[in-house]
């Protein structure tokens, strides 16, 4: 008996990096899964990989609330039921914003933020007529402070973080559990470009405590759990898998910075 048996998991981004990471995951706890997203190809070879008894993809914009719709009721129709969703499709964004065209600021509220409500409000009438359900969302580490260059998506991961304490309260006596992941740098295609920026990886590495990026794993097993009977109690919580990162204030390492001038002393 696995803990996922006759469940089924909805999972928006599901055909790449942390999604499809999640989708392995929970097909391995014997969960029933619906991968939507925009990306066809990826998705449908997920599929294939997987097979098709317990697995089916529907192309899913999440920025648009039809598309939404239809994802669920292709998930309730294809399985019975929707246990879990996960709410993780995302783009992320650069520019300052005198830089940042009006278009690409909603681009991203519209993707990141509004999906994030379209999937609560879709998937909690079939989750009341279950029982109850478990929701998490994808924020991360830029909902919880500012980066460098990036005001729309520090914005709209911001608003995930408080959508979902809200949600969450709301629905607490439904037996519906809400809560969010806030990862740090995670090791997938989204973050690839600005990984060949030179010197970029080291000073990621650096400002993480734990010095290294996650695996997309990482991430999907602290999705997992928060969607199992383990959590049973959590709701409204707003988690870090970041390696460290925002445990940090931000100052400089004075332990090495005072290591390292004794070196230079002997000299
Ligand atoms: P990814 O690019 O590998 O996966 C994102 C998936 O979302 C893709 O399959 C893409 O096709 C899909 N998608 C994008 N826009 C969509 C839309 N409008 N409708 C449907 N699907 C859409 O990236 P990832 O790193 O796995 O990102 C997943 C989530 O994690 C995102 O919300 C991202 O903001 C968040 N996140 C990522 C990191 C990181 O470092 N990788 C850190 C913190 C948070």
């Amino acid at each position: 008996m696995s803990r996922f048996d006759n469940k089924t998991a909805l999972i928006t981004g599901g055909a790449s990096g942390i999604g499809a990471a999640s989708v392995k995951r929970f097909f391995s706890e014997g969960a029933n899964i619906v991968i939507a997203d925009m990306d066809t190809v990826s998705g449908e070879k997920l599929v294939a990989e997987l097979g098709e008894e317990r697995v089916a993809f529907v192309k899913t914009n999440v920025s648009d609330w039809a598309s939404v719709q239809a994802m669920v009721a292709f998930s309730v129709e294809k399985f019975g039921r929707i246990d879990v969703l996960f709410n993780n499709a995302g783009i992320d964004n650069y520019g300052l914003t005198p830089d940042l065209d009006v278009e690409q600021w909603r681009k991203v509220i519209t993707i990141d933020l509004d999906s994030v409500f379209y999937g609560c409000k879709a998937v909690i009438p079939v989750m009341r007529e279950n029982g109850g359900g478990a929701i998490i969302n994808t924020a991360s580490a830029s909902g919880l402070a500012g980066d460098y260059g990036m005001t729309a998506y520090n914005a709209a991961k911001g608003g995930v973080v408080n959508y979902t304490r809200a949600v969450a309260v709301d629905h607490a006596k439904e037996n519906i559990r809400v809560n969010a992941i806030c990862p740090g740098p995670v090791a997938t295609p989204i973050i690839a470009k600005a990984q060949q920026i030179p010197g970029l990886q080291e000073a990621w590495d650096a400002a993480v405590p734990m010095g290294r990026f996650a695996k997309a794993d990482e991430i999907a097993a602290v999705v997992v759990f928060l969607a199992s009977d383990d959590a049973s109690y959590v709701t409204g919580s707003i988690m870090s898998v970041d390696g460290g990162l925002t445990a940090h204030t931000g100052q400089p390492n004075i332990t090495n910075i005072i290591a390292n001038a004794k070196e230079v002393n002997k000299m």
